[in-house]
């Protein structure tokens, strides 16, 4: 039933999804639109927890997603606790190193768990999860959300004509948000960043991540990560500050990335493009997103800005999001009392709101290369700067405790 994508996958190819159109109209505790990782975990957790859940795609699952497809402990931490990151592992490249590469190309190399796998296959093991939870998974694109007279949600899809209704509505779908809009959530639809990515096949051996901090690419990186044997996901991203953003070509600076750094140019002369160039828009910092909760219906993950806007990282937090948001939703439902869905702005304080602060305060230092080059060098001569530099990255540390002056004066003496 999958409509393949950029590759058949190795046994992905069973269905997993109901055409909408074969359900007649039914009352559920739960409607989650979009089975990205935010939305096929809220429902995972939500099935966990005995509630009637109804979750929906607009695609045909397998499907593939724009991404980097990198994952963090703190997603590999919930994967764990939902009984697939065996599977997810299986599927990917497990490695313990990544290297960062700084404009003039100084290595800093940080040990740690890193996970990369396709998201075609990622999405597809936790939808299958979500399956197996009693999850009813249905191909089927939202086109209009309303509230009734009696404070529940009503549903209708494009594909079908039955209604579906629920005490309560997730909403999930990514960068895309004209469903939002419509139905009063995110008012603010300026992105925090882009990016770009293919895969590429390749021989050449790589045993870590990649990031490159390439000069005309800043504030933003582009990565090399191993996916699977002789294969890499490639791409560059690039943080926008506003508005007034000038507009940078990010195809063009893909290629001059391909064309000027040592190992994308090797692994290019050992190997070849496999898959278009295609691009995403990242969004960050959730509390400046407008309405996040209205009547019956939540917004999670992507679409109300849960990416990091330090690292783009965005699988983990709209995970975090999915589950923070089931926990409020089972405990309205087990009260009888869907008016606590309001509280949710509050309650998605817990996603950790302090390093999207750290970030607004510390930004600027990365739209000048020298500085970062010399940032580098300091992280690389000083073990003070060098695990704080770390635990910015796993995010126990505000990033302003290093991207300030008060951070390098520091270092000068540690
Ligand atoms: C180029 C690029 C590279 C990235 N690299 C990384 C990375 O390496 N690591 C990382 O952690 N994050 C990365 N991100 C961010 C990450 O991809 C997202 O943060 C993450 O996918 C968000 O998950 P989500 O569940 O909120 O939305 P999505 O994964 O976008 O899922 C949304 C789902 O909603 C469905 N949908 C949309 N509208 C409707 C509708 N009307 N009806 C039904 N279904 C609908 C879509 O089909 C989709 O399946 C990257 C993003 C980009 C663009």
């Amino acid at each position: 039933m999958g409509k393949q994508t950029a590759f058949i996958s190795k046994g992905m190819n069973e269905a997993v999804q109901l055409p909408v159109e074969s359900l007649s109209a039914q009352n559920w505790d739960v409607i989650i639109v979009g089975a990205g990782p935010a939305g096929s975990v809220a429902a995972i957790e939500l099935a966990g927890m005995g509630h009637r859940v109804l979750l929906a795609d607009r695609e045909w699952f397998p499907r593939d997603k724009v991404c980097g497809d990198g994952l963090t402990p703190g997603a590999m931490r919930i994967l764990r606790r939902l009984g697939i990151f065996d599977a997810v592992s299986r599927a990917g490249f497990h490695c313990s190193k990544m290297s960062l590469f700084s404009p003039a190309h100084v290595r800093i190399d940080v040990p740690g768990d890193y996970l990369a796998v396709r998201r075609e296959i990622l999405d597809h093991l936790i939808a299958r999860k979500a399956l197996a939870a009693g999850v009813a998974f249905v191909r089927g694109t939202a086109d209009t959300l309303e509230s009734q007279a009696d404070g529940q949600a009503r549903v209708r899809f494009r594909e079908g004509h039955a209604v579906q209704t629920a005490r309560c509505c997730l909403l999930a779908t990514g960068g895309r948000l004209a469903l939002a809009q419509r139905t009063g959530l995110v008012t603010q639809s300026v992105a925090s960043g882009a990016a770009v990515r293919c895969y590429v096949r390749s021989s050449v051996p790589l045993d870590r991540l990649v990031v490159a901090c390439e000069r005309n690419i800043l504030p933003g990186y582009a990565w090399i990560f191993p996916v699977e044997k002789d294969l890499f996901n490639v791409g560059c991203g690039r943080f926008m500050y506003g508005r007034n953003e000038p507009h940078i070509n990010l195809r063009k600076v893909f290629h001059m990335f391909l064309d000027a750094f040592p190992l994308a140019r090797l692994m290019l002369a050992q190997g070849q493009i496999e898959t278009p160039l295609k691009g995403g828009v990242l969004r960050s910092g959730w509390q400046q997103a407008g309405p996040i909760a209205r009547g019956p219906f939540l917004g999670m993950g992507e679409m109300i800005g849960t990416t990091s806007p330090y690292t783009g990282e965005g699988i983990g937090k709209a995970m975090q999001s999915g589950i923070l948001s089931a926990r409020l939703v089972h405990r309205c439902l087990l009260n009888d009392d869907m008016s606590g869905l309001q509280r949710y702005p509050g309650y998605l304080q817990q996603l950790g709101g302090f390093h999207y602060e750290g970030f607004q305060r510390t930004r600027k230092w990365f739209l000048n290369p020298w500085l970062v080059d010399f940032l580098a060098r300091r992280i690389n001569g000083s073990s003070y700067l060098y695990e704080n530099f770390i635990a910015v990255l796993q995010e126990k540390n505000d990033p302003a405790q290093i991207f300030s002056c008060r951070g390098v004066w520091q270092s000068l003496w540690r």
